[in-house]
């Protein structure tokens, strides 16, 4: 057995086998090339550091896990030395007049080729080695590694990290659980983990992948942020009185389905839940949210290859609005950009695209996709209370632009005669330190406002929240933090606005209290965290002299 450490992003427990998904090597070309001194120095260079990652993953292996077991990649070192290896690339480039990538690829298949031939089975089983070390010499060759493949049963994505768009189409049926050896907390694919209750830990390393083979069996504890491979039998006793204990707790929980969220003195708040698409719908019912605070209807448009249109959004919507059965569900906008793009969308590589042409401002650049979605959002009102919410805003002139947008499509479905409800609530996200700055500016225009906590803490701290070194940066409890959301309620409240929290920190039951006591309306947190924000609500008393929980 072999344990490492990450950050857990979902609590849950799971065992099963490996899946591995490396992110695609690019096709090998053969290319002909004149000037093979140069070809043979690239060669050197790759192989330098192909060498240099080696003795890293080896001397972390060493630490991690012994020197019998990290004696592999010393073996992979010796070979990447080897002279008949070696002499067989050089031989290739020099001869046929070819570049390296190719000439290692050849060479891989021979070596592998002969080692598969030998009937010593140790032998034999360096064939995998050949082709493991040619992989990592033409990733440095390309100067980049990886891509995603797929599975039929059900297994443990285990990957160098995965995209929000390829954790959205993850099969949940066939996904036990997923583990990545990069990857932050506040990274949209933790957020969809959450969401979608996929037992998942994030950024256990590479050196997890390096002793990974696919169809190993894993096991994941997802509450300390641990995974095993090949666990033994005491761990997995271990782990399955975990679960016993994590189902009585759950059980507990669910004896408050049907009741109020209610303090001991008698305030009340809503809570609702946070969603990626109609398959969470199944979770939000399961444990009664108020309603839906969040619809990341962006995630429509990163699981197939082009725009969803105008009709495909109406049935998703229109579909979540009814299994509310007239709660509110709050649809935002597409929040196209940052981490979350397709390649259709042909979106232009930025320096900082967290703070680039996303959310709104790609919207209001692109009105013709923008008018797609608000139709179909319009068109699916009349099936319950809609409430629609515009992502990144940072000014007034934005809002009223939206507004204006909303209005021509209003007319223009009343000249077609598709109906409409005329009681969608309106509002936006406050997500940037200028929306929260000016927030008595921009309350006059909005039914609500809802606070998304991960982008303000991103931006207010100046702190990218895909960056995992810089976590401890990150501190969403940070004053100025807090200062932003309650500006920002007093504001609502004084213009007659409600006001919701749907970033992360939502779920925060330390920060539960100082919410309350801002008077925020509403808490929208992912389907599995909503019984147990309900029991803290009910637990806390207000009257009692204020505690600072900054
Ligand atoms: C947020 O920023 O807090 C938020 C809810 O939006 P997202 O996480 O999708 O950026
Ligand atoms: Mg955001």
């Amino acid at each position: 057995m072999t344990t490492f450490k990450g950050k857990g992003v979902y609590g849950a427990i799971a065992v099963g086998k490996a899946s591995v998904f490396k992110h695609r090597e690019e096709t090998v070309e053969r290319i002909r090339i004149d000037d093979t001194v140069s070809e043979r120095k690239r060669l050197a260079r790759a192989k330098e550091i192909a060498l240099t990652q080696l003795e890293l993953i080896y001397q972390n292996a060493l630490k991690e896990i012994g020197r019998s077991n990290a004696s592999i990649f010393e073996i992979h070192k010796l070979l990447l030395e080897d002279r008949d290896y070696n002499g067989s690339i050089v031989g290739i480039i020099e001869t046929q007049k070819v570049n390296a990538e190719y000439a290692v690829s050849v060479t891989s298949d021979n070596f592998a080729g002969m080692f598969n031939e030998m009937d010593d089975a140790y032998m034999k089983a360096r064939a995998a080695d050949v082709r493991d070390i040619s992989n990592r010499l033409i990733a440095a060759l390309f100067g980049m590694n990886l891509c995603t493949a797929g599975s039929n049963e059900p297994v443990i994505v285990c990957s160098d990290d995965l995209l929000p768009s390829e954790t959205i189409v993850l099969d949940k049926d066939n996904t036990l659980g997923f583990i990545t050896a990069a990857g932050s907390q506040n990274s949209h694919t933790a957020i969809l983990a959450r969401n979608m209750n996929i037992p998942a830990v994030i950024g256990v390393g590479e050196l997890f992948l390096e002793m990974l083979h696919d169809g190993d069996t894993v096991a994941i504890d997802g509450f300390a942020g641990e995974v095993y491979i090949n666990p033994d039998d005491i761990t997995l006793a271990r782990l399955n009185k975990k679960l016993k204990t994590e189902q009585e707790k759950k059980r507990l929980l669910a004896e408050l389905k049907g009741k109020e969220n209610i303090t001991l003195d008698g305030t009340k708040v809503e809570i609702c839940a946070n969603i990626g698409g109609v398959e969470d719908l199944g979770a939000v019912l399961l444990n009664d949210a108020g309603g839906i605070g969040l619809f990341r209807s962006e995630f429509l448009y990163l699981r197939g290859n082009c725009y969803p249109g105008e009709e495909e959004q109406f049935a998703a919507y229109k579909r979540v609005l009814e299994s509310m059965t007239g709660k509110r569900v709050v649809i935002r906008t597409m929040d196209i950009g940052a981490d979350k793009k397709a390649e259709y969308m042909r979106l232009k590589d930025e320096e900082n695209p967290a703070m680039g042409v996303r959310g709104v401002r790609l919207c209001l650049s692109r009105p013709d996709i923008f008018r797609t979605q608000l139709r179909a959002l319009y068109r699916a009102s009349v099936y319950g209370k809609l409430g629609i919410m515009f992502p990144m805003i940072t000014s007034t002139s934005e809002v009223w632009r939206i507004l204006a947008m909303c209005d021509e499509v209003k007319d223009e479905l009343t000249v077609q005669g598709c109906a409409f409800s005329e009681d969608i609530e309106l509002g936006i996200m406050i997500e940037t330190p200028a929306a929260a700055l000016i927030s008595d500016k921009l309350a006059p225009f909005v039914d609500f406002f809802s606070v998304g906590t991960n982008d303000l803490t991103q931006f207010t701290l100046a702190c990218d929240r895909h960056n995992p070194d810089a976590e401890e940066f990150m501190d969403a409890h940070h004053e100025a933090v807090l200062r932003l959301i309650e500006m920002s309620a007093e504001n609502a409240h004084e213009n007659g606005a409600w006001i919701g929290i749907c970033g992360e920190l939502a779920a925060d039951l330390s920060l539960t209290e100082t919410f309350l006591r801002m008077r925020i309306d509403e808490f929208s947190v992912a389907p599995s965290a909503v019984l147990k924000l309900r029991e803290k609500v009910r637990s806390l008393d207000l009257s009692e002299e204020e505690r600072i929980a900054m």
